[in-house]
């Protein structure tokens, strides 16, 4: 049986990054991919703070040479409000810029510079079975002529995302403390984009903040569309060959004849019950990365930054590990993650309940006040010396009070 220092499942971003990284300390890698590259995956707008983790994994430099769409804010709608954040204007120190990609072409070239380093990759490889032995695990995957085949590793990472591979086996999943929601997308050829629509993220809140639709542009001229609600507005919307979902996009001002009639490159997908948390993180011989821990929501971005932020820091530590040094997964791994995850729950709360609206489109958001939110929004939730980062559990509904109560003063 072949034996490796580490078994990677999963060529999404959490784990070429974490491979990366791995293979730079001179581990012995392998990684276990289900499906053909390139596939399709949702989540295609960036965060700037995933630059960090491609650069500290040596693969910035490769997704560079493409030509990615740049990010560098995000635009925000409900109603009549508007409210453009520009990552320039922020809190913490860090990337002022990203990109929207297409995934399919984001993670294979990701995945394909993982291969050119040197690590062993294997495409059409369904990981089935993972036993954990005290010293070293066994990985069972279906080979691409159906065949089984078994491998042994030191540590084995789970990155596998949606499949949650290791949640399933080890029956380690957890019901979501969110409403479930679902999503309803497709790419379009969006031949009237104008240069006053601008090219970051274009995000709308309506039917009372319980619904929003994105509109992400590509550099290619073409645009991912989608609308995100309650698991009933979204079946409504897909229903009947996504009649309503076509005609939705009309209905608001700011892209009012956009996208009528725009040729669609797939039919509608529908995604539902992505919201999902996990009883624990680690276990001797293993760790879950990315989506595989807790998926939260899509409205922040923040899925790929989570994913690049927990490959890489998992693969620090499986690197001490694996260099005899002792490693304390709860504190320095589950917890750090945790706090991240719960700085994005704060704000995911205070989306769908209205506070983060009521904050972000007053008319007289203090400058301060919104460098420190669009730093969240950047994806820097672990700067604690950032009071929207600090204190996230109260500051959102403690200064959404303020201001509607400002608000009701000014009318008498
Ligand atoms: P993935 O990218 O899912 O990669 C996991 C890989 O593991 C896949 O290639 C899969 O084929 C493979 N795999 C699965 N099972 C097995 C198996 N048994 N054996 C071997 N391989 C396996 N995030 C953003 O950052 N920005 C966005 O704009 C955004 N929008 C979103 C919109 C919606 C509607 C939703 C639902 C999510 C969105 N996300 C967004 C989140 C994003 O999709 C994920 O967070 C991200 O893809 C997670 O990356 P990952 O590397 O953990 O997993």
């Amino acid at each position: 049986m072949e034996f490796f220092d580490v078994i990677i499942i999963g060529a999404g971003p959490s784990g070429s990054v974490a491979a990366a990284y791995l293979h730079n300390q001179e581990k012995k890698v392998l990684v276990l991919e289900k499906e053909l590259f390139p596939r399709f995956v949702i989540g295609e707008s960036l965060l700037p703070n995933c630059m960090n983790h491609l650069e500290e994994s040596g693969l910035l430099e490769v997704v560079k040479k493409d030509n990615f769409q740049i990010k560098t804010g995000a635009i925000f709608h409900a109603g009549k409000d508007k409210c453009a954040f520009e990552f320039s204007d922020q809190y913490s120190e860090g990337w002022t810029w990203t990109w929207q990609v297409k995934r399919a072409d984001f993670d294979k070239i990701l995945i394909d510079e993982v291969q050119r380093k040197g690590v062993d990759v294997q495409f059409n490889c369904e990981v089935v079975e993972v036993k954990l032995e005290n010293d070293y695990q066994i990985v069972s995957y279906k080979k691409p002529s159906g065949e089984l085949k078994s491998v042994k590793s030191k540590f084995v990472m789970d990155a596998s995302g949606y499949g949650r591979v290791l949640p399933r086996l080890f029956q380690l999943d957890q019901p979501s403390d969110l409403i479930p929601r679902g999503a309803v997308f497709t790419h379009l050829i969006d031949t009237r984009r104008t240069e006053k629509a601008g090219n970051n993220i274009f995000v709308h809140s309506f039917n009372n903040n319980a619904a929003w639709l994105w509109a992400i542009p590509f550099s290619d001229g073409t645009t991912s569309i989608g609308v995100v609600g309650e698991n009933s507005y979204v079946a409504s919307m897909y229903a009947n060959n996504a009649r309503e979902f076509r005609k939705l996009f009309d209905t608001f001002e700011e892209l009012k004849g956009r996208f009528t009639d725009a040729k669609f490159l797939f039919e509608p997908k529908i995604i539902r019950g992505y919201s999902i948390g996990v009883k624990q993180m680690f276990g001797n011989g293993y760790v879950l990365c990315g989506n595989a821990t807790e998926f939260l929501d899509p409205i922040f971005s923040s899925g790929v930054t989570l994913a690049t932020a927990s490959g890489l820091l998992a693969a620090k530590m499986v690197n001490e590990q694996l260099n005899g040094k002792k490693v304390n997964w709860e504190l320095d791994y589950e917890n750090v993650l945790k706090e991240g995850i719960e700085v994005f729950r704060s704000y995911v709360n205070a989306w769908y309940n209205g506070d983060l609206q009521s904050i972000i489109f007053s008319d007289n958001i203090q400058s301060d006040f919104k460098q420190q939110i669009c730093s969240v929004l950047a994806g820097y939730i672990w700067d604690n010396n950032n009071p929207f980062v600090k204190k996230h559990g109260t500051i959102l509904r403690t200064l959404a009070k303020v201001i509607k109560l400002n608000k009701t003063r000014r009318q008498y």
